[in-house]
């Protein structure tokens, strides 16, 4: 199918693209890298007067380390991430869950800001952003704001930027050295979205351990397990303690049923991946 007519706009500054989506008053969309957004215009999903291309503002895709977080402009490729050293070196997580994200000529044009605007809730970052308690820079026409994953994604496909807004930057701390990671997730096939994913980070302190435990596809949008988190700062990372976090994780998720999965089948998705993701997260930081 072919997407209704629409008018379109490529600016070459952030400026002229904010200035766009205010006199488009709510009816323009922006265009990062379409992977999303051309398919839903395609299928007349979305019917948007206008597209403000965002692919000429070089100033939006960049990777930066500053003062303990690296920056992402909303612009940069999943495919730049992937293979940046920096991010392998400072964000391991990340890395291992952007080798997750489709396939390699979706990451070579999906862009960071574009996934965690679209909001999908099987989709891998926005359980990143939630898991490393990162935020992201939005900008509008009464200036910036930053938001982390709980003020940012309020529904399926749906978050609190504004119609004039615009996300601009993403920033995620880095990860303490020698944290245990690892992102799990199940999908039919090979490049799919996944149908439960779940971010898992250990990292030891003396004789004590902290957890963060984040779920992509088992509910309308990331949910962390603080309850399960709790178990594993409380008994330690056995092979118990484990089992008992990824017992209490299925409990805590509340997933719908679709025409991929049942809530049930989701619900023990979660508890299998979470004892999936902490065995390999502790191994890791065992140096195994
Ligand atoms: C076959 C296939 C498999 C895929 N598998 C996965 C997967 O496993 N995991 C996964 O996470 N994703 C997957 N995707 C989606 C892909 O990762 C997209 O890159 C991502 O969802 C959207 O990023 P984009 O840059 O293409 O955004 P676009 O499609 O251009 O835009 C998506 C939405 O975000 C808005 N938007 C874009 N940029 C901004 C911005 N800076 N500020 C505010 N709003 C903005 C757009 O207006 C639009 O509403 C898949 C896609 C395909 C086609």
């Amino acid at each position: 199918m072919k997407p209704a007519r629409f008018a379109y706009h490529a600016p070459a500054t952030v400026e002229e693209a904010l200035a766009l989506l205010t006199r488009y008053g709510g009816e323009a969309k922006l265009l990062a890298g379409g992977q999303s957004l051309m398919p839903l215009m395609n299928f007349r999903l979305a019917r948007p007067a206008a597209l403000i291309d965002l692919n000429a503002i070089a100033s939006l895709a960049y990777i930066r380390e500053d003062d303990g977080q690296i920056r992402f402009g909303a612009m940069t490729r999943q495919r730049a991430i992937e293979f940046s050293p920096l991010v392998w070196r400072r964000l391991p997580l990340l890395a291992e869950a952007t080798a997750l994200v489709g396939h390699l000529p979706i990451r070579t044009r999906g862009t960071i800001g574009g996934s965690l605007a679209h909001a999908d809730p099987s989709a891998e970052y926005p359980a990143i952003l939630a898991a490393l308690d990162g935020v992201v820079v939005a900008r509008g026409p009464r200036g910036e704001r930053t938001l982390g994953a709980s003020e940012l994604f309020q529904s399926y496909l749906t978050t609190s930027l504004g119609p004039d807004e615009m996300l601009v930057e993403v920033r995620l701390p880095a990860m303490p050295a020698g944290a245990g990671f690892a992102f799990e997730e199940f999908s039919r096939r090979h490049g799919d979205f996944a149908i439960v994913g779940i971010a898992a980070m250990v990292i030891r302190q003396g004789d004590a351990c902290t957890a963060r435990l984040v779920t992509a596809g088992a509910g309308p949008v990331p949910t962390r397990l603080r309850q399960a988190e709790e178990i594993l700062e409380r008994e330690g990372l056995s092979d118990a303690a484990i089992e008992a976090a990824a017992r209490r994780a299925a409990e805590l998720v509340e997933p719908d049923t679709d025409i991929h999965a049942s809530a049930a089948y989701r619900r023990n998705l979660t508890r299998v991946l979470t004892g999936r993701a902490l065995r390999r997260a502790v191994g890791r930081l065992e140096g195994r």
